[in-house]
């Protein structure tokens, strides 16, 4: 018969072996002491510089936010109580969602518990329920926009990624009367690099597409009110859906799709990681009202200094000689290209320097190509870069880690 443990005890140690086994730093964040944290190691603790964190602009300690949150948990209370269908659907639900709108300049939008949920349940929406549809998806997209895509059993086409050419050459294979939906990313997240957007729109509009954009590492920080990389290239109105998070640079939880009213109503009505499962807290949707309106009226310094910051730490590293990975974006990445390497230097970084960053290891990016991504905000300090610098030289030297200079 099956011995279960054994099977589960065998898997463990095979990743364990390949350095891919994920351990979770325990940490305690500070409000109004980002981005120090206190991280526990059982009895003992210590106080920590994070760098890896998606809370990009800290809004998950604004005082606007922090309010927000807490004055709705007073007067609304701990949970939403149902799903949106069943007595889920607060005031805070629909303002929440008419700022979303707004600030992506559409119709409508649609909020789910997670920006993974939001990509799963429309993508799979839209493309079980269009009669033939072809998803047509960069090569690099995150692993919820391929669990939609795998679970609308819809045809599939991968395109090179961010290559107008390749996915031209798709689009032509495809019958002209057969919806088609090109699904990509701005912000590529694991290497700083960012789509295309006009010139995958121009080939949508040439071929009879529509376009689906994940602007989840865009949304907040891009743009003159931080609607993402759309607003910012002036190609907003051009795409179909816009797909964000709460989590991120807004601070908080949940995600989000925005488009036509109609494209929202339809995926309202037929999306069922949308239909069958409560509401949002009445509390996290205020919180993320305060956090899209202060970012989006009031935002444009912060975001400022979040890409002085990105650049001033690719700087240092370029001139420290460490191997810092190309990227346009506020994404800071650093090739270390082994698995079981790339976790000790993170171990390392921790133990010795009380720094932490995550090691970014297969199935996240391709095995060879292990990194340490760095995400600096607007709330670390040149001391705190100086400290990262001379913390990276002794570690990568320590292991010969291949440099520039
Ligand atoms: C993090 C992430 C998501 C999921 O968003 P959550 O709100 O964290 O669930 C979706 N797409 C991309 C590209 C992401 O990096």
């Amino acid at each position: 018969m099956m011995d279960y443990e054994a099977f589960f005890a065998d898997a463990l140690d095979k990743l364990k072996a390949e350095g891919n086994y994920r351990v979770f730093a325990e940490l305690e964040r500070h409000a109004g002491d980002f981005p120090h944290a206190t991280s526990y190691d059982g009895e003992n603790t210590d106080r920590i510089t994070v760098w890896c964190s998606n809370d990009y602009l800290g809004m998950g300690q604004h005082p606007d936010v922090l309010a927000a949150m807490t004055q709705a948990v007073q007067t609304a209370g701990a949970g939403a109580g149902g799903t949106r269908n069943i007595s889920g659907t607060t005031h805070y639900h629909v303002l929440l969602e008419d700022e979303l709108a707004r600030l992506h300049g559409k119709e409508a939008a649609l909020l789910f518990t997670s920006g993974y949920v939001a990509n799963e349940a429309a993508l799979s929406t839209l493309a079980a329920r269009m009669p033939g549809c072809v998803l047509l998806s960069d090569e690099l997209n995150h692993a919820s926009m391929i669990a939609g895509i795998r679970h609308s059993g819809a045809e599939k086409r991968i395109f090179r990624h961010n290559d107008p050419a390749d996915l031209e050459r798709h689009l032509k294979e495809i019958e002209p009367g057969r919806p088609k939906i090109v699904v990509f990313e701005s912000v590529y997240s694991m290497d700083g690099d960012i789509a295309p957007i006009g010139r995958f729109c121009d080939l949508a509009d040439r071929y009879g597409a529509i376009t689906y954009l994940d602007e989840v590492h865009a949304v907040g920080m891009y743009g003159a009110h931080g609607a993402g990389v759309a607003e910012r290239d002036g190609a907003m109105d051009r795409v179909t859906l816009i797909q964000g998070t709460l989590a991120k640079a807004f601070g908080v939880i949940g995600g989000y799709i925005a488009a036509s009213a109609k494209l929202v109503d339809f995926v309202r009505s037929h999306a069922s990681g949308f239909i069958f499962t409560s509401a949002l807290p009445p509390s996290i949707a205020a919180g993320a009202l305060a956090s899209v309106r202060h970012v989006r009226a009031f935002g444009q310094p912060d975001r400022d200094r979040h890409q002085e910051r990105a650049a001033t730490l690719k700087r240092l590293l370029t001139e420290a000689g460490l191997p810092v990975m190309p990227s346009v974006s506020h994404i800071v990445p650093v090739m270390v290209g082994d698995a079981a390497l790339c976790k000790q230097v993170s171990d390392e970084l921790m133990t010795r320097h009380r720094i932490y960053v995550q090691p970014i290891n297969y199935p996240t990016v391709p095995r060879g190509t292990e990194r340490l991504r760095f995400t600096p905000t607007p709330f670390h300090s040149d001391d705190d870069m100086d400290r990262l610098v001379a913390a990276l030289k002794d570690v990568f030297s320590r292991h010969r880690i291949r440099c520039a200079a």
